[in-house]
């Protein structure tokens, strides 16, 4: 079989799969290749496994609720095994199914990893590809310190996943402030285990709204959760136990963790692809440079995902995917990935929602011409609980006819609440459109509608 085709995605993550996907079903003759398994971080390392867990840990604070409720229920230990055993199955199905769709819709896989031999070339194992447009769908991986002695001994976010199998780690000690180590967080308070926070400096969630980092801060400070904001790791060693000690620059420590987990960032997987055999543009910070149709500076090269550094998601990766191979091939030049008004959710306990912009941004872009809808309330699920979790919502409007542009809640179902209210606030409504909302009752979202 030749080594040429229309089209070769590097990287069978969600861009990469969604672009050959799309334009498979087009007629194109198309490749992908994947150096690890299919799906890539979302279903392998990111959304999906951390999903089921956040699941888990919400059963964790379910069983203490039921005994709220009036239910006998005892409650055991976790068998950590079991889940991890059971998430890495269904993780395994869908690596699995993508298999055979990827035959089923004659996308030819090559395993292996890609390297740029030059504008038009990829190796793989020492095998020769070439083709008319490459779509660069690389992602990222964890950044893990390279300047904290004994940082190695630390796991970051795929690690998380991938290596912690057999014990739930009693003790665990989460660096960074974003969501993904705030949801490591949470999620690991929720299965019981003694949990610290270390991110020089508050606020966390950097660029979310105010109000919702304030909100979330007070839930960490509720929950057993022991935040550290003010003190620098000097280094990491190893106990004889296994287990390892943090030291500080202040001199203090913590010692005996089972699981110092990394999750400061994350990098872009194009310093290892060949790059410098090419003519492509990238950034100072790793990202390639891309214009509003994914086109880099190289013609019949494409870049799409995290590795274009606008909105690290996977719905954002396959639409832009799917979107490349509709104008590449479909003859559908309108389709243009739109990167504003994306919903995004944060699986916190509680879990935050949030589509627009935060007081600050709507602030920069509008000055004054702004008002703030807000409430805070604790929903009717949590009246008859111990432990209070408050459900926080605010609304951002400007203008004469009040148009929304910023919408974010943080509380119990905000996760299955913003898809909806992304939809109309893309729409252009007002919170005039939202008043003349007839509201659900008895739900949390209702007050998204009635606020005053
Ligand atoms: C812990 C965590 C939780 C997350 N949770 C969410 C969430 O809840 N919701 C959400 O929307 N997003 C979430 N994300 C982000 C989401 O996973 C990414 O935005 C998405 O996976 C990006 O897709 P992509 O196609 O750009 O890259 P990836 O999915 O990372 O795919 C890139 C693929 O390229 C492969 N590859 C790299 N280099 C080569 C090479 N040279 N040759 C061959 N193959 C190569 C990699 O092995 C990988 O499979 C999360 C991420 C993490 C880390």
């Amino acid at each position: 079989m030749s080594n040429h085709y229309d089209i070769i995605a590097i990287g069978a993550g969600s861009g990469g799969l969604s672009v050959a996907e799309r334009a498979a079903s087009y007629g194109a003759k198309c490749a992908v290749i994947e150096a690890g398994e299919l799906g890539g971080t979302c279903v392998n390392v990111g959304c999906v496994p951390k999903k089921v867990m956040w699941y888990g840990a919400g059963l964790a604070h379910a069983l203490k609720d039921a005994q709220d409720y009036g239910f006998d229920v005892t409650i055991g230990d976790l068998n950590w095994e079991k889940l991890v055993m059971k998430r890495d199955s269904f993780i395994g199905g869908i690596n699995d199914w993508y298999y055979d769709y990827l035959a089923g819709q004659n996308v030819e896989l090559i395993e292996g990893f890609a390297k740029f031999v030059d504008d038009k070339t990829i190796e793989v194992d020492g095998e020769r590809y070439t083709a008319d447009t490459i779509v660069i769908a690389t992602g990222g991986r964890p950044i893990v310190p390279d300047d904290i002695p004994g940082a190695e001994l630390g796991y970051d976010s795929d690690g998380f996943f991938n290596d912690i199998d057999e014990q739930q780690p009693q003790k665990a000690v989460i660096v960074g402030g974003g969501y993904i180590a705030l949801e490591l967080a949470m999620m690991m308070d929720g299965f019981g285990s003694e949990v610290s926070v270390l991110h020089q400096g508050w606020p966390v969630l950097l660029g979310f709204d105010e109000t919702i980092q304030k909100a979330l801060r007070s839930e960490m400070e509720a929950s057993n959760i022991s935040i550290n904001d003010d003190d620098i790791i000097e280094k990491v060693e190893k106990q004889d136990d296994e287990k390892v000690t943090i030291i500080y620059k202040s001199g203090e420590k913590i010692t005996d963790i089972d699981a110092l987990i990394w999750a400061i960032g994350r990098k872009p997987n194009t310093d290892n692809i060949g790059l410098e055999n090419t003519n492509v543009e990238v950034a100072d910070n790793g990202m390639i440079v891309v214009d509003e149709l994914e086109k880099t500076n190289v013609s019949g090269i494409y870049a799409i995902g995290d590795i274009i550094g606008k909105a690290p998601l996977t719905p954002v990766a396959i639409a832009a995917g799917r979107r490349l191979g509709d104008r590449l091939y479909g003859g559908k030049p309108e389709r243009k990935m739109n990167y504003d008004t994306i919903a995004t959710v944060m699986f916190t306990h509680p879990p935050i929602g949030t589509v627009g912009m935060s007081e600050a941004t709507a602030k920069e872009k509008y000055g004054e011409d702004i008002k703030i809808y807000q409430t805070s309330f604790v929903p009717m699920y949590h009246q008859l609980t111990r432990h209070k979790v408050k459900t926080t919502m605010k609304l951002i409007v400007t203008g004469e006819n009040e148009k929304i542009v910023g919408c974010h809640v943080i509380g119990l179902g905000a996760d299955e609440m913003m898809q909806g209210f992304a939809v109309a606030i893309r729409m252009g409504a007002t919170k005039a459109d939202f008043d003349d909302t007839i509201a659900i009752h008895p739900v949390s979202a209702e007050e998204l509608v009635t606020m005053k």
